[in-house]
């Protein structure tokens, strides 16, 4: 099983991190082990910046490989909302060198993935909306329509490189209001209105 990511995939949030539109999709990976198991994450020591970055989520449901954009709605069938947790210090730094992201953004726990809802009504791939809440304050929201390249796009181009899986999953890229997390922080997900993850800073 393997955790796809995608940067820079709204328009303000490129802008927010002084960070150009890009002409494809810019595409990361995490392993497996950066699932967050249970609802307390653990502020690791390497990072003095810790951002959330939250973002949709989708689950691929079949095998492929060179899939066309119409037909990638058949690999999906499930969405949720996540946090694409980011040691943005340590980002920063090996974007400098033009080192590659790993230790920044694919360490344990660093993948918040909430309770996966069925993806029956395949709209929601183009309209999803998305809220994170830190402490009870609304501080990103998210709409899959303001997406630069929609999720059968980006689908699309992955299974280009990558074999998709069964179990796979797809994290989407984040909107505008990136920022840190403190300890004693909560962070609360939604979709469309229903509360997905309960994250509590430890
Ligand atoms: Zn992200």
């Amino acid at each position: 099983m393997k955790i796809f990511c995608v940067g820079r995939n709204y328009g303000e949030h490129a802008k927010e991190l002084n960070n150009a539109i890009p002409e494809a999709p810019v595409i990361f990976m995490k392993p497996p082990t950066a699932i967050l198991k249970g609802n307390d994450f653990y502020m690791p020591d390497f990072s003095k910046d810790m951002h959330f970055e939250c973002e949709l989520v989708f689950r691929i449901c079949k095998n492929g490989k060179h899939i066309a954009p119409q037909f990638a709605s058949k690999y999906v069938d499930g969405i949720t909302v996540g946090i694409d947790f980011t040691a943005r210090d340590v980002q920063a730094e090996q974007k400098k060198k033009g080192l590659p992201w790993e230790i920044a953004k694919a360490f344990d726990q660093s993948a918040v993935v909430g309770t996966m809802q069925p993806l029956e009504d395949m709209s929601l791939l183009s309209r999803a909306s998305f809220e994170l809440k830190k402490n009870g304050v609304a501080v990103q929201t998210g709409n899959a329509g303001e997406m630069l390249f929609p999720v059968p796009e980006v689908i699309s181009y992955l299974s280009n490189y990558f074999t998709l899986q069964q179990g796979d999953l797809l994290f989407t890229g984040t909107p505008a209001g990136v920022g840190p997390i403190a300890i004693g922080d909560v962070l609360e997900g939604s979709l469309n209105g229903n509360v997905l993850f309960t994250t509590h800073i430890k």
